[in-house]
């Protein structure tokens, strides 16, 4: 999901803001990699739908509509007819529906094959399977990276992306780290063998508490997520799939009759104030950090890109809500 005005919370209003400014720049990161390598990224724009099952969740949905209305974000209160008009697949029952028409969806995977292709055209060498064990630091600067089978790299400048990894790399002075954790997220792909495209299950994004269901266009389906705090475990488990399937099945029944292609956790790379550490380290000249995109890694990639070109450029500033040093002290 490209969803920053659904994700939007009073307190991370830096984070809020970056979102939206990275979902600006999506349509036209989406169109230049369409170009630069013929894989659609497959950014979708049929907006979002969040729905509530009963009073409680239409008491919650009305609360978060209206710090968006004093954020003036875009949504739309629909009466749970008007959302079954959209979608008819929801049931019948629904208590409350809004619209957030600015928030979108992508396939992180395509985005990662075009990303891959487009970087390799552009003159980038990627060592695949590659696992770095260190960072090399000489002097007082980082220097380049260790691999696992002993090789070196050296480099001007050392960028850690290491997702939910980033605060284990070797070699770094404390006061050099990134404190990042994994949070464990539960997915499921589901298929729908019927599939008219004149007729999904579902058109839009639907959002209800304790989940989501995204539809790629093609009759597939992606059901998400658990939010997990189990370090790098990254198993399914039988209460995970239940759970997913129970609350999604409330609200769509009809997913029951697809077929389930994967069953897939993953771990979001987490900070202590969920936003992001971009730029450079002031602990160590020559390292820069990408990291910390929490539930968010998909819609920032190309803010995130941009301002890390600008950082390696020497030319760019990074707000100082990311900045990665705010975590000095903080044990990783
Ligand atoms: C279930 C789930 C649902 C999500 N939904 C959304 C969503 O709807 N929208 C959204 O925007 N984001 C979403 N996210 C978050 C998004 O996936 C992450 O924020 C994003 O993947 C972070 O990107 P990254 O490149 O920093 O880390 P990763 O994608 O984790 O990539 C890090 C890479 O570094 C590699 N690596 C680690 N250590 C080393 C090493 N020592 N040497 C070499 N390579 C190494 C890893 O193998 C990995 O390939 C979701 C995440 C999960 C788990």
């Amino acid at each position: 999901m490209l969803a920053p005005v659904s994700e939007a919370d009073a307190g991370e209003r830096a984070l809020m803001l970056l979102g939206i400014e990275s979902a600006r720049r999506w349509r036209t990161f989406a169109g230049e990699l369409l170009d630069a390598t013929g894989i659609d990224p497959g950014l979708r724009e049929h907006g979002t739908l969040i729905v509530a099952r009963d009073g409680d969740e239409a008491a919650a949905l009305e609360r978060e509509l209206a710090l968006r209305d004093r954020m003036s974000l875009e949504t739309r209160r629909l009466l749970p007819s008007e959302a079954r008009e959209l979608e008819p697949g929801l049931v019948p029952s629904l208590r409350a529906a809004a619209e957030i028409p600015g928030d979108r969806c992508a396939d992180p995977r395509a985005l990662c094959q075009a990303l891959v292709l487009a970087a390799e055209r552009a003159g980038v060498v990627l060592l695949e399977g590659a696992e770095v064990f260190r960072i090399v630091v000489e002097g007082d600067r980082a220097a380049g990276v260790e691999l696992a089978d002993g090789r070196r790299i050296t480099a001007g400048d050392v960028v850690i992306a290491a997702g939910a990894w980033s605060g284990l790399l070797d070699g770094l002075p404390e006061g050099a780290r990134v404190p990042v954790r994994p949070v464990k997220g539960q997915s499921l792909r589901l298929r729908d063998p019927d599939h008219d495209p004149a007729q999904p299950l579902l058109e839009r994004v639907v959002r209800y508490e304790g989940g989501y269901l995204v539809p790629r266009g093609d009759g597939r389906y992606v059901l998400g997520a658990t939010v997990e705090e189990r370090g790098f475990d990254t198993t399914m488990t039988a209460l995970g799939v239940y759970e997913l399937l129970r609350d999604a099945a409330e609200l769509v029944p009809g997913l029951l009759e697809l077929e389930l292609e994967e069953a897939i956790a993953g771990l979001r790379p987490g900070t202590p104030d969920n936003a992001p550490a971009l730029g450079r380290s002031s602990a160590l000249p020559g390292l820069v950090w990408a990291t910390g995109h929490y539930r968010n890694g998909i819609l920032l990639a190309p803010v995130t890109g941009d301002l890390l070109a600008g950082v390696l450029a020497g030319d760019g500033d990074i707000p100082a809500a990311f900045d990665p040093n705010r975590f000095a002290g903080v044990r990783a």
